[in-house]
């Protein structure tokens, strides 16, 4: 198409839309001015018909009627007439040029206020008319009527301006567009030109050179074009993928959020909870839905907990730390919660987002705490009840030149320092390993005189509390790689607690045997058993059960099964227990077997 052409059809939709706009403005304008005619003339109709006849017309020039006209004399106002019931003009007045047109009023005229179009004359343009029936009855029903020009309808001055500013608008909107137009189509343009010089009749013949001038151009616009499409193709996918990309970020976040140890919850600036890991419902014992969008107050019971968080709503500056507060849950018996909470905000505290509360679980700290306290007592207790005997005994030693009370108060003075010498070393190990000091030094050796050697030291002690001991394992008995010293530790309390917790005239058995590629060690007891919730526990430092609410009535640390368990997990074998209680316990020790390496010695 033609530049040209273009351009005109572009002016003439600018008239047209100007067109267009002028006549929506003058129906406006029309429809207006129609209600301020229907807002005078019933207006009218109706004060008048309040007013007696004989005020209205009192035979003189002064009488109200032509007061009216005075008032009303706008233009549009034509004529008020008083009629009687027999259509009869009783009074009237009428502007400039007008007469009240002789048009019976309908048969319902008397029922109330109505309008009505009237012609002025037979052939005289339209009237709007307004009657009603007159208040006034005392010589019979009269109507009232008045009598309204139809508005003329003109463009005011005061539109002229403001139509020929849009006007001049849409004429300035129009060489713009244009212009664009004409940047996009030049090389179109350029080509519709170079071929209508090829087709021309007068052209003597169509060179090689022109049509190949032609291709490239064509060629080249059509590059240019694939080239806007191809950047446009581009933008696209650029943002599907950032979309994609962030999609996947916030998921990649709220999968890590959900899958840390911890639960977290976090609050917006007014305190309600606007994100809920799922860590958090074992934790708090309440769904995320439950604490979706509520404040502190609908979920959190622990009036610690409460303060802490209360702290943080709002603009406090005791919020500015992290701070963190223990607490029991409430739903799970026995369990202790830590919760900190940590002001969320976005650089240099320009932004803050609320408050972001880590949950866990700190129950086993909270219990080792305990027991670390009670332990320090105990321990105090352990020490010092054996200091006094052996200092009674040695005033006794002192005192006394009697022959066996000497040797007894040596045995007993030896026997309490044994005691004390065994605590001690016991808690010089756990100290050791918990620092990761305790290195074993491990040889390939037959277990058959180690197993011996416990066997032995413990029958004298276990037949003074009048228990059998029995040794079973089989003649040939694998070889393992383990520390000898560290090892009997864990072997010795194992058998220390056989015989503490067993019942008089009761068993243990030591036993050892192969098992694929294990050997397994078993210390069996007839003892008073351990309960299910207890036996998950025993192997943690400082853990003693108590025996029927009281702590355990027989002496004890709550190490010994701590430290067999470290020391056999050195050997990178594993500790089991199986019991039940009232009936007896059996702990066994799981170790790989050494398959022996041509020419290594056997210990
Ligand atoms: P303790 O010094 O108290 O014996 P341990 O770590 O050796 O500490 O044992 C932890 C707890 O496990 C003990 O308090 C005891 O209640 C229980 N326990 C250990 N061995 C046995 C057993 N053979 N029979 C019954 N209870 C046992």
């Amino acid at each position: 198409m033609k530049l040209n052409r273009i351009g005109i059809i572009l002016i003439a939709c600018a008239l047209a839309a100007i067109t267009l706009v002028v006549t929506l403005l003058v129906v406006r304008q029309q429809d207006s001015q129609a209600a301020q005619v229907r807002v005078k003339g019933v207006g009218l109709a109706k004060s008048l018909s309040g007013i007696p006849v004989a005020q209205l017309d009192d035979g003189r020039t002064t009488g109200l009627l032509n007061a009216l006209l005075a008032y009303h004399d706008d233009g549009n106002f034509a004529y008020a007439a008083i009629t009687g019931a027999d259509g009869r003009t009783l009074a009237e007045v009428a502007s400039r040029g007008t007469m009240t047109p002789h048009a019976p009023l309908p048969a319902d005229a008397a029922a109330g206020f109505a309008e009505r179009e009237v012609p002025a004359s037979p052939a005289g343009p339209a009237l709007r008319e307004f009657y009603g029936p007159m208040a006034d009855r005392s010589n019979g029903i009269a109507f009232v009527r008045v009598g309204f020009h139809q508005p003329r309808f003109a463009v005011l001055a005061r539109d002229v301006s403001f139509l020929a500013l849009l006007a001049l608008m849409m004429f300035l909107v129009v060489p713009v567009i244009y212009l664009l137009i004409k940047r996009e189509m030049a090389p179109l343009a350029g080509l519709h030109d170079q071929l209508r010089q090829l087709a021309a009749p007068e052209q003597p013949a169509v060179k090689a050179d022109d049509v190949r001038e032609l291709v490239t151009d064509m060629q080249g616009y059509l590059a240019q074009a694939g080239e806007r499409i191809a950047r446009l193709e581009l933008g696209e996918r650029n943002s599907t993928a950032d979309n994609r990309l962030l999609q996947y970020g916030s998921k990649k976040l709220n999968a890590a959020l959900h899958s840390l140890p911890d639960g977290l919850l976090m609050l917006d600036p007014g305190g309600d909870v606007t994100f809920v890991s799922s860590k958090v419902e074992p934790l708090l014992g309440m769904s995320a839905d439950a604490l979706l969008g509520q404040p502190v107050d609908a979920w959190c019971r622990d009036p610690a907990l409460r303060a802490l968080l209360a702290r943080y709503s709002g603009a406090s500056r005791d919020g500015a730390r992290p701070q963190s507060v223990e607490f029991a849950s409430s739903s799970v018996d026995g369990r202790q919660l830590c919760a900190t909470a940590q002001p969320l905000s976005g650089g240099q505290g320009a932004m803050s987002f609320g408050t972001l509360v880590v949950l866990r679980d700190v129950t086993r700290e909270h219990l080792a705490r305990q027991a670390g306290n009670d332990f320090v007592a105990h321990v105090s207790h352990e020490l010092k009840s054996p200091l006094n005997v052996i200092g009674m005994y040695a005033e006794m030693l002192a005192d006394s030149d009697e022959e066996s009370l000497r040797v007894e108060s040596l045995n007993v003075i030896q026997d309490e320092i044994e005691r004390m010498n065994a605590l001690v070393g016991n808690l010089l190990n756990v100290s050791k390993l918990d620092a990761g000091s305790l290195a074993p030094e491990r040889h390939r050796v037959r277990l058959d005189d180690l197993l011996r050697d416990a066997y032995d030291q413990s029958m004298p002690r276990a037949q003074g509390k009048g228990l059998h001991v029995s040794l079973d394992m089989p003649r040939e008995l694998d070889a393992v790689t383990i520390d000898k010293d560290l090892f009997r530790i864990a072997l010795n309390n194992l058998l220390t607690n056989a015989i503490k917790y067993n019942r008089p005239g009761g068993s243990v058995a030591l036993a050892a045997r192969n098992d694929g590629h294990e050997i397994v060690i078993s210390v069996r007891d007839t003892g008073i058993g351990i309960a299910a919730p207890d036996r998950d526990r025993i192997f943690e430092k400082f853990y003693r059960v108590s025996e029927s609410g009281a702590p355990a009535a027989r002496g004890g640390h709550g190490l010994g099964l701590y430290l067999a368990a470290q020391i056999v997990e050195l050997h990178h074998g594993r500790i089991a227990v199986d019991s039940e209680p009232g009936i007896g316990s059996t702990f066994s020790i799981h170790l790989k077997s050494a398959p022996a390496p041509i020419g290594a010695p056997v210990l």
